[in-house]
């Protein structure tokens, strides 16, 4: 007998994804990740759940549609991670006319339900308070919805569902060597620094920009489809405009750019799109993609946004199944889930593709094509709260509220903060507390002993980046001193548990 029904190769949004949709269907589940989860693309997007207006120009009509409908489900079972988001388009008079914005923001609004984000509407941008930012040859504009989700924290908390149904997280453990055993798969894995050898019935290769090179190197066998490495990059700014809506600017060369509010007081401009090659653990935002992003902004804004304004800049390599597009920014972003199994022996399931929007259909549909194998349970995702998101999709204002009630020495962007992080579970963390000092040691204005340590223990953090860049965004305002102290807290308290 095998250990473990289904292993999954990578803790990013795919890997989290199906191994909590799997545990929930009754399977035993080991997911493997060699670095923390959400090292790799996953938390390095453009944190937008959305269909996708531009892919409308390649007559994306199923992967529009189906992400349209999952924003929904989304932010209804992830309302601390995700909120909705209203976009500003402007119409450009030298680019796509307005009869053509118009058509696609009607399909827009129409092909996916649509029940809570309010649909499309033409805006006088010289009247409107969203047009303030922007230079004055801009007259007219639209604003659409889609949504925002905290992209690192969603894996998280799909890895903590999934442990919580019965699955095993493995984190920095690389799979290294993969075989097939008839009707099982023999696993060696290196669990820092020690080998280890496990079996499972079933494989899923969801190691996103690396699975090309887990097929060809770890499990030594063909690649069934051609797939392209493409980087895109972000670069982060103080806080270019007062209101909350996002914008999307059109460039001339074609592609898009997004300015969206970041994080309290900052704006995130991005992204590129540049064919990749190398090692997707260390891609950079270079000085070109800089000034490309700062001219794509300062094309629109009123006031340029020039590369020594730069609060933070990241880089992400997305792992895009080849359709045979020339162009980056034409390729599918459909997802292609490949199965391999000859009669008696052990399945192998790749994951191409993607977006974070189509995790779980993507999950589910994984798990479609697995039932051949593994008797798996009914599909149960759709209604079903991640951790912490068991409150009314519009609830935050009154969970922060609340917060404040409880734990009056919260500022009201920390409140916030940590209604947003955590949810009805933020409970758990602050319990009875009653002054600050009772969550101990503070690294910077906001993070205390008592959150790392429920971070630690629940939510398989072990560094102080996993918990600056992506159990939060803290890294964004903690300093180097408060990072320090940070990386002894957690070194100590990793020590007196593993001494316990
Ligand atoms: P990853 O997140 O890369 O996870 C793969 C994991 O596998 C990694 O953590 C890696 O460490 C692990 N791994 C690899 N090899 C091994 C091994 N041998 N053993 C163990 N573990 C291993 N999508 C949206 O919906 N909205 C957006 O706004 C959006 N913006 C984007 C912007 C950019 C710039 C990029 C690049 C992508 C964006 N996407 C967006 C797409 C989305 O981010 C990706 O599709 C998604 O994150 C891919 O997730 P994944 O799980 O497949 O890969």
């Amino acid at each position: 007998m095998a250990d473990f029904d289904l292993a999954i190769i990578g803790g990013g949004i795919n890997g989290a994804g199906i191994a909590r949709d799997a545990a929930g269907r009754g399977l035993s589940v080991l997911l493997i990740e060699q670095n923390d989860l959400a090292s790799g693309t996953s938390s390095k997007s453009t944190k937008l759940i959305h269909g996708g207006l531009r892919y409308l120009e390649v007559y994306a009509f199923r992967l529009v549609r189906e992400a349209l409908i999952e924003r929904e489900v989304l932010i209804r079972n992830a309302p601390h991670l995700t909120r909705p988001l209203r976009f500003v388009l402007p119409h450009h008079s030298g680019l796509r006319p307005a009869w053509m914005l118009r058509l696609g923001l009607f399909l827009y609004d129409h092909l996916g339900g649509r029940h809570i984000l309010p649909g499309t509407e033409a805006v006088d941008l010289t009247h409107h308070v969203v047009g303030e930012p922007l230079k004055r040859t801009f007259r007219q504009g639209f604003i659409y919805s889609d949504g925002w989700v905290d992209d690192s924290r969603l894996v998280v908390l799909n890895a903590v569902d999934a442990a919580e149904r019965s699955a095993t997280i493995r984190t920095r453990t690389k799979l290294v060597r993969a075989d097939r055993e008839g009707s099982h798969w023999q696993l060696v894995l290196n669990a820092r620094g020690n080998r280890e050898v496990v079996t499972a019935r079933a494989l899923v290769n969801a190691a996103g920009p690396w699975g090309l090179d887990v097929t060809e190197h770890l499990l030594r066998t063909p690649p069934t489809a051609h797939v392209r490495l493409i980087k895109g990059s972000h670069i982060v700014v103080r806080r270019l405009y007062e209101h909350d809506h996002a914008y999307i600017f059109q460039n001339a060369d074609g592609r898009i750019v997004f300015a969206i509010p970041y994080e309290r007081d900052l704006t995130l401009i991005g992204t590129t799109d540049i064919d990749f090659k190398g090692d997707p653990a260390a891609p950079a935002a270079s000085a070109d993609e800089i000034t490309y992003l700062c001219g794509a902004a300062s094309a629109y804004f009123r006031h340029p946004v020039l590369p020594d304004q730069l609060v933070h800049a990241f880089a992400g390599v997305r792992q895009l199944y080849d359709d045979g597009a020339s162009r980056a920014k034409d390729l599918t972003r459909e997802y292609v889930l490949d199965l391999q199994a000859h009669a008696g022996q052990a399945p192998l399931l790749t994951v191409y593709g993607g977006k974070i929007t189509t995790y779980r259909r993507l999950a589910e549909t994984a798990l479609r094509r697995l039932a051949r194998y593994l008797k798996v349970g009914a599909p149960w995702t759709a209604g079903a709260p991640l951790p912490g998101g068991d409150f009314p999709y519009d609830g935050v204002e009154a969970l922060t509220a609340r917060a404040r009630g409880l734990w009056p020495f919260l500022t009201e962007g920390n409140a916030r903060r940590l209604v947003r992080a955590y949810g009805t579970r933020l409970d758990r963390i602050l319990g009875d507390a009653r002054e600050p000092e009772n969550l101990g040691e503070w690294f910077g204005d906001e993070l205390t002993a008592t959150e790392v340590r429920y971070l630690m223990r629940h939510e398989f953090a072990e560094t102080a980046d996993d918990v600056l860049w992506r159990r939060s965004k803290l890294g964004l305002r903690v300093g180097a001193e408060a990072e320090a102290a940070l990386a002894r807290f957690m070194e100590a308290s990793a020590s007196r548990t593993a001494a316990e």
